[in-house]
């Protein structure tokens, strides 16, 4: 067996019994046992990982302020990329001879019936494309990581998020550990069978990683450049954002930019969510 590097990539909205934003906002009522579950769903994820062959693991925390993993809580074995900003965003510590990356507690992208649907920041962008391909997170950072040879071996979270992935990547296992009513409501696994879910994805994952004889496929954009198109969720959004030289207008809520690469996209989408913050 090939020995094998492992990044995973952590949120908290597609975590087993995360229904509502007070429950993924620091300082709000429920946040602190949110995060206590969070930490337990990527511990799942480290222990399969290693059960599955992996010789090192990171753990990057990739919710909000990503500080959000209770590293007295985390799996010794593990190292964990957090704070912020940082250049690759949620896929943070793909730049380091990484063989492949898990998405656990990821969730569906802006305008889907996902569980807490939204893509980079729901104050900011109502939908996203790139290279033509309408994309939340899950596709967004797909590509980042295809950019750097880097499969997403696995994902967890809820049943439209896993949509979304099998749309880019029809055979990359998913966990799903709840199912969505609505944006706020649905039907979840009980936190111990979640992260059972999650042990015994990430570890046949990362055994088939182990066990491939090519390459496991990845969602990579071949257009060049890559066009990244923003509806804001208003057109003051926009205004902001047209700040910004090479960002051009195209209607009252919408802006595109030329890309040369999907770190460029990723790095301009991070750039005008902070930018955003002017006007909450
Ligand atoms: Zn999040």
């Amino acid at each position: 067996m090939k020995a094998s590097k492992i990044l995973i990539s952590v949120d908290i909205e597609g975590v087993a019994g995360v229904w509502r934003l007070e429950q993924t906002q620091a300082g709000q009522s429920d946040y602190e046992r949110a995060r206590a579950w969070m930490t337990q769903e990527a511990n799942a994820a480290v222990r399969g990982a290693f059960e599955g062959g992996a010789t090192e693991v990171l753990v990057n925390d990739s919710h909000g302020h990503f500080g959000n993993l209770l590293i007295d809580a985390l799996d010794p074995r593990a190292q964990v990329i957090q704070g912020k900003p940082r250049m690759l965003g949620m896929m943070a510590g793909v730049d380091q001879a990484v063989d492949g990356v898990l998405m656990v507690g990821w969730h569906s992208r802006a305008k889907s019936r996902g569980v807490l649907a939204h893509t980079s920041n729901s104050f900011a962008f109502a939908r996203v494309w790139l290279g033509g391909h309408e994309l939340g997170e899950v596709g967004l950072y797909a590509a980042l990581a295809a950019e750097f040879g880097v499969p997403v071996l696995m994902a967890s979270g809820c049943d439209v998020m896993a949509d979304e992935l099998h749309a880019l990547l029809p055979q990359t296992p998913c966990a799903v550990v709840k199912w969505s009513d609505g944006a706020r409501s649905g039907r979840s696994l009980s936190a111990e069978h979640a992260r059972s879910l999650i042990a015994s994805t990430a570890r046949e994952s990362v055994q088939r990683l182990a066990d491939a004889r090519a390459p496991l496929p990845v969602f990579r954009l071949e257009a060049s450049p890559i066009e990244l198109r923003v509806q804001c969720q208003t057109p003051a959004l926009a205004d902001v954002f047209a700040l910004w030289p090479t960002v051009e207008r195209i209607d009252g809520d919408t802006v595109r930019i030329g890309c040369d690469s999907v770190l460029a996209a990723v790095r301009s989408l991070n750039a005008m969510s902070t930018m955003s913050s002017v006007l909450r």
